[in-house]
């Protein structure tokens, strides 16, 4: 495959970052033309800032991410945060972003998560995934020319199952771009994340660049379980021996409602 198209359907604006952020910089560099979508605002996660100045806050952050990335769009819709539904109409507002953009490959959450937008976000996606073809669903927006491939990102969720990794991608060789990525996002990572996390006297203000790394590398540690979960991937792509020693990774599963993918196939789809 040439130039590959992909999107990463989260919930909130910097979802598609923290899940996605390593093999999006890769692949957008290699020149894969790489979306992130948000189905909400991001509206409610803040402290002290209101709904309307944070909604406006991540728009920003998000724009600065999008340049940073190198994405051809970090789009975002008006939906409240918090208030995700699966329903018609945004089934319909999916649809259209995703034909639009013709994606070969769609990524989103799992359906089992902790937060409800989360598990909105992946249930809307799931819905589109068998009728994008279907021309008279949403006929104001044309089919695509073929069928995406539907995947779901890494989480620490064991119940009903653990994520099965179809794909790995190591992030070391881009961390600190990565982290650069969640850093454009400072109202969540620096603001809001701490606060609701019980770190009320949080100052970043008194972070050097050595601390500002060391605490975002926090929502890093998820990635070396995805390692682990990915190594006989990892070991495969990157020899038995550079396989073993990578430990920060993303993994991929693929969804069973859209067209499979042998595993290999499907791990050169995420690799630049
Ligand atoms: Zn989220």
């Amino acid at each position: 495959m040439s130039e590959k198209r992909i999107i990463f359907i989260g919930a909130h604006p910097d979802d598609p970052d923290v899940y996605f952020g390593g093999t999006a910089i890769k692949l957008a560099k290699a020149g894969h033309k790489v979306k992130f979508l948000s189905l909400t605002n991001g509206d409610r996660g803040h402290h002290i800032l209101s709904p309307k100045e944070i909604c406006a806050v991540r728009r920003k952050e998000a724009d600065k991410a999008c340049r940073l990335a190198g994405l051809v769009e970090y789009e975002i819709f008006d939906i409240h945060d918090c208030h995700l539904e699966v329903n018609l109409e945004n089934r319909k507002k999916v649809m259209r972003s995703l034909r639009n953009f013709a994606p070969d490959l769609v990524i989103t959450h799992r359906p089992c998560d902790y937060h409800p937008d989360h598990r909105a976000a992946a249930q809307l996606v799931l819905d589109c995934a068998y009728i994008c073809m279907v021309p008279h669903f949403c006929e104001d927006t044309p089919i695509p020319e073929k069928s995406p491939v539907f995947a779901h990102c890494f989480d620490l969720f064991r119940d009903p199952r653990p994520q099965r990794a179809d794909a790995a991608i190591e992030f070391e060789s881009v961390m600190d771009e990565k982290l650069a990525l969640l850093s454009c996002h400072h109202s969540q990572f620096f603001e809001w994340l701490p606060w609701i996390s019980g770190m009320k006297d949080f100052d970043p203000g008194k972070l050097d660049d050595t601390a500002r790394k060391e605490h975002l590398m926090k929502w890093m540690q998820r990635f070396r379980t995805a390692a682990d979960n990915g190594r006989d991937i990892l070991k495969k792509v990157h020899g038995a021996e550079k396989g073993a020693k990578i430990c920060y990774a993303e993994t991929f599963e693929q969804s069973p409602y859209s067209i499979q993918l042998p595993q290999e196939e499907f791990q050169a789809m995420l690799m630049p």
